[in-house]
Order: C-alpha cells, then sequence, then structure tokens
C-alpha cells in the first residue's frame, strides 16, 4: 500500500539478482527484490510456502549468507531485512526510516563511511560494519500530514 505515489526519488528495485547464488538465497532475494518494505524473516516465509520453502532455518541460513556478502541488509530496531541498492558492498551503511510508515530507503553517503573508516582505524578498532538510522518522517507522510 505504501510508497506507491511518487517518491520522488526513483526508488525502486531495478537490480539485477547477483550471478552464482544458492538455490535458498535466489528465492529470498526475489521476495525482498519484488518490495519496498522492509521484511522480517517470518513474512519471507510465508511468502515462500508456495516454492516449497517451510523451514525458518532455511531462511536464516539464507539470510545470513545474503547479508554476509553484502547483497541486504538487516534493519536492526525493526528485525526486518532489505534489499542493498548499491553496487559493492559497503561497510558503512546508512536508512532513512519513517516513525510513520514502513518506508526504508538506503541512502549511499560516501561521506559517512569515509569520515568513519579513518577514526575508527585510528582507534584500533577492526569495523565490520556500521549503520546508521536516521528517523523521521518521509516524503508521502510529511505530505499528509
Ligand atoms: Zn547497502
Ligand atoms: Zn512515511
Amino acid at each position: 500500500m505504501s510508497g506507491e505515489s511518487s517518491d520522488g526519488g526513483g526508488h525502486s528495485h531495478g537490480k539485477k539478482r547477483p550471478a552464482g547464488l544458492p538455490k535458498n538465497e535466489k528465492l529470498v532475494w526475489d521476495v525482498l527484490a519484488s518490495t519496498h518494505d522492509p521484511l522480517k524473516a517470518y513474512e519471507i516465509l510465508d511468502k515462500l510456502k508456495d516454492k516449497g520453502v517451510r523451514a525458518p532455518m532455511t531462511i536464516y541460513r539464507a539470510l545470513d549468507g545474503l547479508e554476509s556478502k553484502g547483497h541486504i541488509h538487516k534493519l536492526e530496531g525493526l528485525n526486518a531485512f532489505v534489499l542493498c541498492n548499491h553496487e559493492g558492498p559497503h561497510m558503512v551503511q546508512t536508512f532513512l526510516l519513517c516513525e510513520n510508515c514502513t518506508n526504508v530507503q538506503e541512502l549511499e553517503l560516501r561521506a559517512v563511511e569515509a569520515d568513519i573508516a579513518p577514526a575508527v582505524k585510528a582507534a584500533a578498532f577492526q569495523m565490520s560494519t556500521a549503520r546508521l538510522e536516521i528517523k523521521g518522517q518521509c516524503q508521502s507522510c510529511a505530505e499528509a500530514a
């Protein structure tokens, strides 16, 4: 329902599925590519029942695999997953989360990574990932208000 109207940013997953994924990761990737909403593991499982996927473990493993390859991101606060809309894996992820609806948009902010990475390195810390969640109102909610 949400996000069908103008989103101003052409935010669509015109992404091609990464090559060489195991079967279950392909299935999960396709489900995430079919929506702009973040999906929880059980929602993904629900959509894959028709394809014969019944075990939650199968979904968790596929999500783990996709996440470790940088193809999807987990939104900790929502406990849900979205497709990465960048080319190539990146350590610092920036999301715009609407507090009013389920709209989530990933921003490509190289500046954040450029700032964070050297500071973390200077602290002699080995960063695996960092996530910036910017909360507020999406465009359609702001216009409706
Ligand atoms: Zn990403
Ligand atoms: Zn919204």
